[in-house]
């Protein structure tokens, strides 16, 4: 029987392994992964609830669902990932189309769903494991070669105001650190040079688990099991949880890069209390100052929201303050967006889109200014880069990323997609360095 598979990823990153995992169980279950809707026989979104943004390109593509099932009436079409467990079974009124809605705690039951569907062509809906343990354990299949995404926890025990994701992913479970292990030497041995340890928020790995551990001794455990990986690397981390530990590992164990990705939100204590964030700017500050004293290379990235409910001009400009103050070498800077089933939803939406707006081009141009100048600074400067991919404007460049996270693009007289070269550092931009392989 014809099984053919396309499945699209919208969202974050955790997204993207669970797209990775599934599509490894279906393969494993003699599908094969097509580039579009019309010639699969499963059709999955994996979605994403963060950002009204996401959810409209999803609900865009229901749209076409009526032709996919007149093209082919055996198709199975499903709504996967966060936006399945907030909207749940109101996905089968919306669009009668629609045969499976599949929470990320019920993904590993995808494969036996869909068969089922295909027999008694009877909708299912499966939301009922948010708060089991990850459902995606040991599998092996990789949409790449180099680099890697490792779950290590799901879920999330904080309350920003703004945020879905504790009603979509649930409350915090961590995988046992000795899968983790298993799966971190399988990757050294597949020769993955590059691997990025996932989370709502890393830092508070180890809770919950009978093994006592915290996020710093899995770094550790990593390191020992499985030193041939160059580079680990890890996102998310809330700033509660994010201490003098962790950064002594990033100081100390080799292959754990330089970068932290911090998400600060706004510079406002009242901004801050209002989003729940549970630390003032101050506060942030000082974590800023320690990671730096402990690892002075590091580089340093974060999350802004301008627009929140209540935001003054008075708290803006506190916002604006600390990204000046701080200077951290890049930030994504969004607008607030009131999402359903939040608590800020509460809250009156009243900072105007043109203040949005405006707030949002201020915050961008001062942080690309530092950006600039940080990255300026390394002009002259000989860099390890791990090389990704071909650039799009020029067959004889080519795109990598420093140990620090920063994306160089230089020049190459051979294909190096994968590899690990010096690069000296001959100009900059704001997002991205300019180099020239070191021969
Ligand atoms: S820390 Fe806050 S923003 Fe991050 S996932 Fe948890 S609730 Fe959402």
């Amino acid at each position: 029987m014809n099984k053919k598979l396309f499945l699209q990823t919208f969202g974050c990153q955790m997204n993207e392994r669970d797209s990775e995992a599934v599509t490894g169980l279906l393969l494993g279950r003699g599908y094969e992964s097509v580039a579009s809707a019309e010639e699969a026989d499963l059709v999955l979104y994996n979605t994403c609830s963060v950002r009204d943004h996401a959810e409209q390109k999803v609900f865009g593509r229901m749209g076409h669902f009526r032709k996919l099932k007149e093209k082919n009436p055996r198709v199975v079409i499903g709504i996967v990932g966060c936006m399945a467990q907030e909207h749940g079974h109101t996905f089968f009124k919306k669009n009668p189309d629609i045969d499976l809605v599949c929470g990320p705690g019920n993904l590993n039951q995808i494969p036996d769903l869909a068969e089922e569907i295909r027999e008694t062509r009877l909708p299912r809906l499966a939301t009922d494991r948010l708060s089991e343990e990850y459902s995606l354990e040991g599998i092996p299949h990789r949409s790449d070669k180099t680099k890697a995404l490792v779950t290590i926890m799901t879920g999330c025990d904080h309350r920003c105001t703004y945020c879905i994701v504790p009603f979509v992913r649930g409350s915090e479970r961590s995988r046992l650190s000795g899968n983790i292990l298993t799966e971190m030497r399988n990757l050294a041995a597949r020769g993955f040079k590059d691997v990025m340890l996932l989370g709502q928020n890393v830092n508070s790995y180890g809770k919950g688990l009978e093994e006592k551990i915290d996020f710093a001794g899995l770094l550790e455990k990593i390191q020992t099991a499985a030193p041939e990986i160059p580079r680990l690397r890890f996102i998310t981390s809330h700033p509660k949880d994010a201490h003098a530990r962790l950064f002594g590992a990033m100081k100390d164990l080799p292959m754990v890069c330089a970068h932290l990705h911090l998400p600060v939100q706004s510079g406002s204590d009242r901004i801050l209390k209002r989003m729940k964030r549970e630390h003032t700017a101050a506060w942030f500050i000082g974590q800023v100052e320690e990671y730096r004293s402990l690892v002075p290379q590091g580089s340093l990235t974060t999350d802004l929201i301008v627009g929140f409910p209540g935001e003054t001009e008075k708290d803006f400009l506190e916002t604006l303050a600390l990204v000046e103050r701080v200077e951290f070498d890049s930030a994504f800077i969004f607008q607030y967006s009131p999402r359903p089933g939040t608590p800020a939803l509460k809250l009156a939406d009243d900072v105007s889109q043109g203040e949005k707006d405006r707030r949002h081009q201020i915050l961008l141009a001062a942080q690309r200014a530092i950006s600039l100048k940080k990255n300026q600074a390394l002009i002259g400067r000989t860099a390890e880069v791990l090389f990704e991919s071909r650039s799009k404007k020029d067959a004889a460049r080519y795109v990598g990323r420093t140990r620090e996270f920063k994306r160089v693009v230089a020049f190459s007289q051979t294909p190096c997609v994968g590899e690990f070269h010096s690069v000296r550092i001959v100009g900059a931009a704001d997002e991205t360095l300019l180099g020239e392989r070191v021969p």
